[in-house]
């Protein structure tokens, strides 16, 4: 089998911009681990385990979990691979996870090759996050406990002062790509792949 061109690829992207809807499609189509650490983080809080227990606080705050734990849990799961071919879905989220996951791929050998930015506006955003916890609570599903307005809010802010910052430090390596992100699942999905070339 022929090596794919992109074997390491970063979402960015405010809250309720789509990222995990969108990584989780490509994922499947180029064979790639989809890591969603906010997913991982939430499993841990449903098992109760003692990381769960640590973490639930701050993730109902809507505050970013430590540095330390995030780049332990990335590291673990980096190390468990044969081979690195992943999409990332919320990390890095400061520039100090970003530095350490570069290290990190620089150990394994695996470059980060492209991080689409989905672009959303602020009033957009918050209206999908609320809406996602109605219609999971219409269906009966348990709804993210940081999806209130409220919670919401405070997560795009974090997102503008910690996050945000990571999209100069991609654009100066050259492979980050902006996306418009308004529009169907669909349309928003082909201009991912058209700026995957
Ligand atoms: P969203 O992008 O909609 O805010 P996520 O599922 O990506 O949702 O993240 C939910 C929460 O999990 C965050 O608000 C934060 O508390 C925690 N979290 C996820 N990823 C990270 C990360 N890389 N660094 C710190 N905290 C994180």
């Amino acid at each position: 089998m022929t090596q794919a061109k992109h074997n390491v690829v970063i979402f960015l992207g405010p809250p309720g911009a789509g990222k995990g809807t969108q990584a989780e499609r490509l994922a499947q189509d180029k064979d790639l681990v989809k890591i969603s650490t906010g997913d991982i983080l939430r499993d841990h809080v449903t098992r109760g385990t003692e990381l769960g227990q640590q973490v639930k606080p701050i993730l109902d705050a809507g505050q970013l979990v430590p540095d330390e734990i995030l780049i332990a849990l990335i590291r673990d799961k980096l190390a468990g691979m044969d081979q690195v071919r992943v999409i990332f879905d919320g990390f890095p989220r400061t520039t100090a996870q970003a530095q350490e996951l570069d290290m990190l791929l620089e150990e394994l050998g695996a470059p980060v090759s492209a991080v689409p930015l989905l672009d959303v506006p602020d009033d957009v955003l918050i209206g999908r996050i609320v809406e996602r916890g109605r219609q999971a609570s219409a269906r009966g599903e348990a709804v993210r406990s940081d999806d209130t307005e409220e919670v919401a809010r405070r997560r795009q802010e974090i997102y503008r002062e910690q996050t945000q910052p990571l999209i100069d430090y991609y654009s100066a390596r050259g492979n980050l790509y902006r996306v418009n992100g308004v529009g169907s699942m669909d349309e928003v999905y082909g201009r991912i792949q058209g700026g995957l070339n």
